[in-house]
């Protein structure tokens, strides 16, 4: 077996396992523009990939099967909220892709989350990715990453970046990327609270906090070039520009839904951060480091706040869903 994607059949086991996986994301930067006519948001966002992955094994099989452990699961971490069925966001991406590929979806699919559910880092999204990626090889679709790509937009919004990683602008909901070349290591503590946050709630709580005149509103073509300071900051450092430009219109709502949270974001600040804000539709607190060490100390520090079930110090850009083993 052999695919256009990945590298071919060296990377098939001697079980005929295929192993993806594909890390999670930050936004460093996310403006929300006005609701569309599709029931979309217009976003400009800048994802940050960063070093926490979920695994996804997939195996000859009939039909098709899935198995959750880890974060989420039934029997994981955290609440359990991952379904294994056909909600399950890998289940769809092996429906699409053998849909794509004119052939029936038949294989057995192990996803291992590390990445918490429902908590702004984009889990679903790179199960989705990495099950593109395994299943690509295991039934050698010989797909090419365009064709991926145009999978995973359908997929959801978040999926595209999954599978790109790095550091890349994303337009329209978040889907059509353009990659950015970042020069340095970026160091950032997560801080995952314990109920995670429905990004669909999110995002009404921020329309009402508008509708309030509570946060400013966006007019349509708003984001103009204000990812660019931000970008420029990516591209070559140091921390304290990069701290200056972060910036997330889902922070205010998310608050309002988990007042709790400031707290976090205040105790990261005192604790040493270049800054701190939520991540994505939340509840993750990212607290940006100096650097790898001051990443285990502030990371040792929010542990102590009393407002995380888990805090991981973790770094990026890393690369999107990939073969591995
Ligand atoms: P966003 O991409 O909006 O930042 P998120 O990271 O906050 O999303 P996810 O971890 O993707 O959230 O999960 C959102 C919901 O999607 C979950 O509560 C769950 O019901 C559903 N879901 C479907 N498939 C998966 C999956 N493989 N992993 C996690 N959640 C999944």
């Amino acid at each position: 077996m052999s695919n256009a994607t990945s590298g071919g059949p060296g990377r098939i086991t001697g079980n005929g396992a295929v192993v993806a996986r594909a890390p999670a994301k930050v936004n460093v930067h996310l403006r929300v523009g006005p609701l569309r006519t599709d029931g979309f948001h217009e976003l400009q966002t800048v994802y940050l990939a960063v070093s926490l992955f979920d695994t996804v094994t997939a195996r000859p099989g009939e039909g098709l099967s899935l198995n959750v452990r880890g974060e989420g699961s039934a029997a994981g971490r955290g609440p359990a909220s991952v379904p294994s069925d056909r909600r399950n966001l890998v289940w769809q991406a092996a429906e699409l892709l053998a849909r794509h590929a004119g052939i029936s979806a038949d294989a057995h699919l192990e996803v291992d989350k590390s990445i918490p559910a429902a908590a702004g880092l984009a889990g679903g999204s790179a199960d989705a990715a990495a099950t593109l990626v395994a299943l690509d090889a295991l039934w050698g679709t010989r797909a090419t990453r365009g064709d991926l790509a145009g999978l995973a937009a359908q997929l959801g919004s978040d999926v595209p970046f999954s599978l790109l990683g790095g550091v890349a602008l994303g337009t329209g909901r978040g889907e059509r990327l353009s990659p950015v070349l970042a020069r340095r290591r970026w160091d950032w503590v997560l801080g995952i609270a314990g109920e995670g946050l429905s990004t669909p709630t999110v995002y009404a709580q921020l329309d009402s906090l508008r509708a309030e005149g509570r946060v400013e509103s966006v007019a349509a073509g708003h984001t103009g070039d204000a990812a660019e300071p931000v970008i420029a900051a990516l591209r070559s450092g140091p921390a304290s520009a990069l701290a200056a430009t972060l910036g997330n219109d889902l922070q205010a709502p998310a608050l309002r839904l988990r007042p709790e949270l400031r707290r976090a974001l205040k105790a990261a600040g005192e604790a040493g951060a270049r800054a701190a804000l939520v991540s994505g539709s939340g509840p993750t607190v990212a607290a940006l480091a100096e650097d790898e060490d001051a990443a285990v100390k502030l990371a040792a520090t929010l542990a102590g706040v009393g407002v995380f079930r888990t805090v991981r110090a973790v770094h990026g850009p890393v690369p999107g869903a990939r073969l591995v083993g």
